[in-house]
């Protein structure tokens, strides 16, 4: 990963690019407080935002885009298909739906948010379906481990671009990173932040001294030197400003050794084989 800036991209095994730094909108109210974080987002620099149907915020999405007066074409829009939508004509009208809600043309990346076990084949199908009639630029997957990604290729056409997951200094999961990097499948962490929790951790404290930084900078940028698309989010101006501020200083390979060895395969979400929503 080439770190140009805060509008810096990666390639997609399409050709599509990906900003690899983006907004996550989880757990932040339709209405005012998602379109003014989409807004504050956007006016800093972003170029990416990461919603979904679960979220119930993709209209508040939609129209901080529109308000922000950035063109909708140099954004890039994920959003993802929720569990109890799954199977082929369910993706079918959910997509649809969550397009009504953005108010847009196109999306950027559409996701299978969860492995639901019997569904995400026919999930995958749909999403081919719309893929290929060019309403989606891209698609992936998220929570897949790599037996969930193996079982999906034997049937897919199309092989997924993006593999969303948690993601943080307690959760690494190397095995899979290297796998979706030996299958051209960008890793994107989810939770980077680990809901706040990694922002206590003293390690990351004693580096955030060191570096003149904030715990939340050193580890958004341990996450894009690991070369893994990440999404902080915040409905805070100041810190949606601040999480992106981490382009004049780079961790060294020892710091980022350190930061690796606090890696305890802890998860704050649901673990991908065994959930029950
Ligand atoms: P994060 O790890 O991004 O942490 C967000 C929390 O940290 C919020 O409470 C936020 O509070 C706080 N925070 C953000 N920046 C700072 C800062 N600089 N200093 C102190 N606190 C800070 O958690 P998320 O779970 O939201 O993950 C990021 C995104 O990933 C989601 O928003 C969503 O888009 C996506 N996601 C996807 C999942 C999936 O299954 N595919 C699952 C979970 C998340 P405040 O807003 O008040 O600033």
């Amino acid at each position: 990963m080439n770190l140009s800036g805060i509008n810096g991209t990666v390639k997609l095994n399409n050709g599509y690019e990906m900003p690899y730094l983006g907004l996550g909108v989880f757990l932040a109210h339709d209405g005012d407080e998602v379109m003014n974080a989409v807004q504050y987002a956007l006016q800093s620099g972003y170029r990416h935002i990461d919603t979904a149907a679960l979220y119930e915020n993709e209209k508040g999405v939609g129209e901080g885009i529109r308000r922000s007066g950035v063109p909708r074409e140099d954004i890039f829009v994920t959003s993802k298909v929720w569990n109890s939508d799954q199977g082929y004509d369910n993706t079918l009208r959910a997509f649809d739906d969550t397009m009504n809600k953005l108010g847009f043309e196109y999306l950027d990346l559409y996701l299978i948010h969860w492995p639901v076990k019997g569904k995400y084949i026919e999930t995958w199908k749909a999403i081919e379906t719309i893929y290929k009639e060019v309403r989606i630029k891209s698609i992936g997957v998220s929570n897949f481990l790599k037996h969930h990604i193996e079982d999906l290729n034997e049937t897919a056409e199309v092989p997924p671009m993006v593999n969303q997951v948690e993601f943080h200094p307690y959760l690494v999961q190397q095995d899979l990173i290297d796998y979706c990097k030996s299958n051209q499948i960008v890793y994107e962490a989810w939770s980077p932040l680990m809901q706040g929790k990694m922002l206590e951790d003293k390690l990351i404290k004693r580096l955030a001294e060191k570096y003149s930084k904030t715990s939340a900078q050193i580890i958004v940028r341990w996450d894009l030197q690991k070369g893994v698309v990440t999404i902080p989010k915040s409905v805070k101006k100041e810190r949606i400003i601040s999480n992106a501020d981490i382009f004049d200083f780079e961790i060294s390979d020892d710091d980022m050794k350190l930061i690796d060895s606090l890696d305890r395969h802890e998860r704050i979400g649901a673990d991908p084989d065994n959930f029950d929503f």
